[in-house]
């Protein structure tokens, strides 16, 4: 029986409305207690310090395939940040693909607890949770990719709903996944065959069904489901300009889908879905569009993808959009199909300032979370590595609650970015507990996790300690110190255990691997007609295909009870 008190920190805990409260946080046996019974319990004194929960990331792209692929594609980008031993840690490679050990270490450094890896082809499924199993100090889960899953195009096509429901609820098993995640809807079937869809009511080529039925086909079968979070969405058209059209029409469509109080979808990386203009000449941020819808309305949820200025490695299932991307930059890439499932694509990329549509579209997304006025709504991701690596978050933070630390930036941009952006006219500076939303509390509701990002009574003592004093400190006016608190957390706990002092690695612990056992009322019929086609689609034989349970190292599974 281990038991641990944090005294006298200011805590900032927004599921349960504790906005920098001087107060103890009691924890037992890993979990977040009333008090304590022991007379002597290890104590750590929090006076003057800043207390989260800790932290959730709901899109972070860290292991499996595509992640992989990346690190052979890149070996300049190991190169640059090797990482040695120490007496708690293993050696590894850093930077935008780090290993999965630097992963786990550099998350839990910044306070991070939690983190879902948002893109897994089922077909690889195996791999990716090899690697989640790998990553320390970390819980973790993956969303498998279904949007374009032949299976499923075939249910949605024919209108059954209920038989798609219950094939996405063996999928969750069978891959061990915790999320719908669909990508470019209908784009990665088509681009098997070298096109794309460019509009949410194209059709998708042998299916003959279109976007738009697949997301709303989707976000039903999910609620028939009752899974903790919504479908979890990547936009058609995503990085093109004038894309802004498609992500307005994509959110007007999820309204059809019965919203009563969760959300029916979360669209991920939104600033790589608002683009304006009709050509990257004329690429400018509709920022201003998309946020006044979304102050309107409460049916969905959405992340950053923030852009960093730095060097890093995109990829995404999204595989015509990497083509695009290559023929941009025509930098070194890697395209592939995933038989019957999904594609994919990784492409390095340089984010620049001096590069007008780079500088735009770090404005973009800092414009929307800024302009979006519920931080509920709107979460801290860079779509990692995507917009950039996960480690530069306290850089985003210092920017979110700092109008000086923006315009400190906005002003080496690319004259025609500074030009157009909207950062100069936006005075709002986010508070810690607003912080405290968008990093942890916002992310736990929306994914569902109902043992996180919180510090009430039965929560998992995942807690972060930072270096800030909110009765001394303007966050606004110091915003190297807030950068420094964040990179480098003063304590990291992870289920009542330090694992983190003073920003060092202080612990070997595991995290657990969630996933969804989710109980239909009629289960999935796995027949031999069924067999068959993974015979006949697929390279590998049906009885190869799922990961069982033995598979996982620390298995933490979540039931969920279906409506079907
Ligand atoms: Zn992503």
């Amino acid at each position: 029986m281990t038991e641990l008190l944090i005294k006298n920190g200011f805590v900032f805990d927004p599921i349960n409305g504790i906005n920098g409260e001087k107060m103890d946080i009691a924890i037992k046996d890993g979990k977040i207690v009333a008090k304590l019974s022991g007379r002597k319990p290890k104590t750590i004194d929090a006076t003057g310090l800043t207390i989260m929960p800790g932290g959730v990331d709901i899109h972070t792209h860290i292991a499996g395939g595509e992640v992989n692929m990346g690190r052979m594609v890149r070996p300049e980008d190991h190169v640059k940040d090797a990482v040695s031993k120490t007496a708690w840690t293993r050696s590894g490679s850093g930077y935008s693909i780090p290993s999965t050990f630097i992963t786990g270490y550099r998350y839990s450094k910044m306070g991070y607890t939690t983190v879902m890896n948002p893109s897994m082809a089922p077909l690889e499924a195996k791999h990716t949770h090899e690697e989640l199993n790998d990553i320390p100090l970390l819980d973790k889960a993956s969303y498998p990719l279904v949007g374009d899953w032949w299976f499923v195009l075939e249910y949605l096509k024919k209108g059954d709903l209920e038989a798609c429901a219950r094939h996405v609820a063996w999928m969750m098993d069978i891959t061990k996944g915790y999320a719908i995640k669909i990508v470019n809807p209908g784009g990665l079937e088509s681009w098997g065959f070298g096109h794309n869809v460019h509009s949410i009511d194209d059709q998708v080529p042998n299916f003959c069904i279109t976007p738009r039925e697949i997301i709303c086909g989707l976000a039903k079968v999910n609620k028939m489901l009752n899974l903790p979070h919504s479908i979890h969405l990547h936009t058609n058209n995503l990085g093109l300009p004038g894309n802004y059209t498609t992500t307005l029409e994509t959110m007007k469509a999820l309204e059809s889908v019965p919203y009563n109080g969760r959300p029916v979808g979360h669209i991920t990386h939104l600033q790589f879905a608002s683009f304006g203009g009709n050509g990257w000449g004329n690429m400018r941020s509709a920022a201003e569009d998309i946020s006044k819808y979304i102050n309107n309305h409460n049916h969905l949820t959405f992340d950053m993808g923030q852009v960093i200025f730095t060097d890093t490695t995109t990829m995404t299932a999204d595989g015509p959009f990497e083509y695009t991307l290559y023929q941009l930059s025509g930098h070194k890439w890697v395209n592939s199909d995933v038989e019957t499932e999904t594609s994919g694509g990784i492409i390095p990329f340089h984010y620049k300032k001096s590069n007008a549509v780079n500088a735009t579209q770090w404005s973009i997304g800092l414009e929307l979370a800024l302009m979006i006025d519920d931080p509920w709504k709107m979460f801290m991701t860079t779509d990692h590595p995507n917009g950039g690596p996960f480690f530069a978050y306290p850089r985003i933070l210092a920017w979110l609650s700092s109008k000086n630390a923006r315009m400190a930036t906005l002003k080496h941009c690319h004259k025609k970015a500074q030009r157009n952006s909207l950062l100069p006219s936006i005075t709002r500076e986010l508070s810690l507990y607003e912080l405290a939303i968008m990093t942890r509390a916002g992310q736990a509701k929306a994914l569902g996790l109902k043992n996180k990002g919180h510090l009430g009574v039965g929560a998992d003592a995942d807690v972060a300690i930072f270096n800030i004093n909110p009765e001394t400190t303007d966050i606004a006016r110091k915003f190297r110190t807030v950068r420094r608190a964040f990179k480098h957390a003063a304590y990291t706990i992870k289920d009542g255990e330090i694992v983190v002092k003073d920003g060092e690695v202080v612990s070997k612990a595991t995290g657990r691997t969630m996933w969804l056992d989710v109980q239909t009322k009629e289960p999935c019929k796995v027949d031999e007609d069924m067999k068959r086609r993974f015979k006949e689609y697929w390279t590998v034989d049906y009885d190869n295909y799922p990961v069982y349970d033995r598979y996982v190292k620390v298995k933490d599974p979540i039931t969920v009870k279906a409506s079907v």
